[in-house]
This record gives structure tokens, sequence and C-alpha cells, in this order.
């Protein structure tokens, strides 16, 4: 681990073989500084365990930025599992997850991620208390979609107030990248909000809904990124900001809820270049983690989540006017306090 590039000072790594069920899992720890580490559980057919194990390092170091920026008393962690997800999953495989999250005694919050569901981790909860974002219990907080998608909501007027000059989203003209669980939920905001939207799914179902819903027009997938516009909203894969799409991108923002953004930190100079404003991933897109937290404080209030959310947006804005007070990339900025937040425990 050690002197792996994507190690950085994490805390602690578990390798875990089931012979019975065939789990091989990582699950990595970040950090703990904060509280104990949290982040949800990846599914992947990675090409090679050393592939899956630098996921795990990179993802729970992106916790820890994540749940720090949204103030949470939480650290950082990640589980992956190598394996297909659609072919793999057994609920023996997530009892047998749940057994290795046990062992760690309360380190590691896990919750579902890409390839896991809700129904998934609710076989790992059978052997662990350690598990939250499950759909029944005490504390159940369910599916945080619309959280997070409320929060990029009013991130997104938050970092168009700070490149309009106004939050007033009336006629403002928005493409849409992915319309998903988290997706969907921001379309039907900016809607109501009166934003004229242009809209791309590969899941033509997900797209005719949404447009029917919204009066959105739809475009093929890889047309979005030549919508002039002034606002883009990634909501669906990561690394779509790269030096391929940038120079077509014609729109003053960059403001949606899907992960990892940028393809690479330097992109955030480019993006600055171009004279676009870009909302920092794991700050405007906090909204689901904090509803997670909810549940695992253990008991889940509707009032705290909404005050942690209304503040996770002012945290935004701190981060886009400091950037701008210091002539420096929104992303090295973020990237900044929360390892300021992090070492201060
Ligand atoms: P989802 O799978 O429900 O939605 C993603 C959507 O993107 C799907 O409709 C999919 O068809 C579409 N898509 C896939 N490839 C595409 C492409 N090439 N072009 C256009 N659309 C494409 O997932 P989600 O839960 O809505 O999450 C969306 C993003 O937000 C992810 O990056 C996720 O990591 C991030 N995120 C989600 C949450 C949450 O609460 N669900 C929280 C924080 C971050």
């Amino acid at each position: 681990m050690f002197d792996k590039p994507a190690f950085a000072g994490h805390e602690s790594a578990h390798h875990f073989y089931d012979a019975k069920t065939g789990l091989r899992a990582i699950i990595v720890i970040h950090s703990t500084a904060r509280g104990p580490a949290a982040g949800g559980c990846r599914m992947w057919n990675y090409a090679t365990a050393d592939d899956a194990f630098v996921d795990a390092l990179r993802l729970s170091e992106g916790m820890s930025y994540k749940n720090a920026m949204a103030d949470l008393p939480l650290g950082g962690g990640k589980a992956v599992i190598w394996g297909n997800s659609k072919a793999d999953k057994t609920p023996e495989l997530f009892r047998a997850l749940g057994r290795a999250i046990a062992t760690l005694n309360g380190a590691y919050w896990s919750a579902e991620d890409v390839g896991v569901s809700v129904h998934d981790m609710a076989y790992a909860a059978e052997e662990t208390k350690y598990v939250a974002g499950l759909p029944t219990g005490k504390a159940a907080s369910g599916d945080p979609s619309p959280v997070t998608a409320k929060g990029v909501f009013l991130g997104i007027k938050a970092t168009a107030l700070r490149a309009f000059g106004t939050d007033d989203l009336d006629g403002k003209h928005i493409a849409v990248q992915g319309v998903g669980h988290v997706g969907a939920y921001v379309c039907g905001h900016l809607a109501k909000a009166g934003a004229r939207l242009t809209i791309t799914d590969v899941n033509p179902e997900a797209l005719a809904a949404v447009a029917k819903d919204t009066g959105a027009k739809v475009v093929a997938p890889d047309e979005i990124y030549d919508i002039a516009a002034d606002i883009f909203s990634p909501n669906a894969l990561g690394a779509i900001i790269n030096p391929t799409t940038l120079p077509r991108l014609k729109v003053k923002v960059i403001a949606g809820g899907a992960n990892n953004q940028l393809a690479t930190p330097d992109m955030g100079e480019k993006v600055v270049e171009k004279g676009i404003l870009y909302a920092p991933d794991y700050v405007i897109n906090g909204g689901g983690i904090i509803n997670v937290a909810a549940e695992i404080s253990g008991t889940y209030e509707p009032a705290w989540v909404e005050g942690k959310v209304q503040r996770l947006v002012q945290t935004l804005g701190e981060v886009l006017d400091r950037a701008k007070a210091e002539n420096r990339p929104t992303n090295r900025v973020a990237d900044e306090i929360a390892r300021q937040r992090i070492l201060a425990g």
C-alpha cells in the first residue's frame, strides 16, 4: 500500500476472502480523524486485484473529503467487492461481507454504491449493525438520491449566483447529462424553477419519462457536450471533464451530482482558463451522505438533514468565493479545505 501513488496517508487496508461464497472484498479506511470511516460498497469486475485495491484507496480518500466538507462526524472509508454484479451476487455473499465489516468493530460504516443495492446491503446488515442506507429499520434513511438532488439543485443556484449575479434559474438553459436516480430529481427541481432543459441519457425509457415531466429537449449522449447553454449539469459518469470534452463545452457553469467529474485534478486549471465556474463534485453532491449520516447517528431527523444540506450549500459558496478571491481553481480550494478539516479532526 505504502508505495502506491494512490496512497494518501491511509490508516488501514483489510483484505477478505470467504471460500464458501467466493467473496473477495477489500475495505480501506482512509481516515477516522473526524469519526468512524463511512463510505459505500462498490461491486465491480476489476481486471486485477491491484485495480480493485487502488480504486478502494482512491474512493476512501474521496469519502474523507466529502464527509469533511459536509461537516459530518465521519471519516472516510470504502469497500469494494471484486466480482461481476450481474452474475455473482448472492445473499450469502453479502452476509459474508457483513461478517467482514463486523470484524472492524465500527471503525467502518458501509452503504450501497455502484453495483450494489439497498437490498443487497440488507443481507450484510443481518450480520453487522455497521450498515446504513437501508430500506427498513429504526432509523432507515432509504434512497439518498432525493436529498442528493436537492443539494445539487441548491448548489446549482449558489454557483449561478456567482457566475451570473443572480440565482434565479427562470429562463436559464441547462444541459443535463444523466437522468437516473439523482438526475431525474434534479431535472424536476430545475423545471419547477423555470429552467429550460436539454437532457441526455443512454436509457431511452428514463429519458422519455423525464422529457414528458419537464418538457425537456432530448439529445443523443455525445451531443450534450456541444449544447450552447448557461449550465452543464453532469449526473451520470465520472471523468467527463477531460481534454476531449472540455474544448466542446459552451457553458459558463459546470454543476451536477456525478462523482469524480474531472478526469484529472489539473482539469480544474483548464476549466478556469475556459472561463467556466466549476462546483466541486464532492461538495455539491454531499446531500446523500448527509442522509446516510442521519441513519448512522441512530435517529433519522429530517430537520437535521435539511440543516446540514443548507450548511453544505453555504460551504460550496465559501469554496467558490475563496477560489475567486485567490484566483485558483475551485477543486484545489475544496481539496485544501477538506484536508485542513481532516487534519483538525
Ligand atoms: P443512476 O445509475 O441511477 O443514474 C445514472 C444515469 O446515467 C442512468 O440513467 C444511466 O443510464 C445514465 N448514463 C450512463 N451512461 C451515460 C452516458 N454515457 N451518457 C448519458 N447518460 C448516461 O445513478 P445515480 O444514483 O443517479 O448517480 C448518478 C451520479 O451521481 C453517479 O456519478 C453517482 O456516483 C453520483 N452520486 C449519487 C448519489 C446518490 O445519492 N444516488 C450521491 C452522490 C453522488
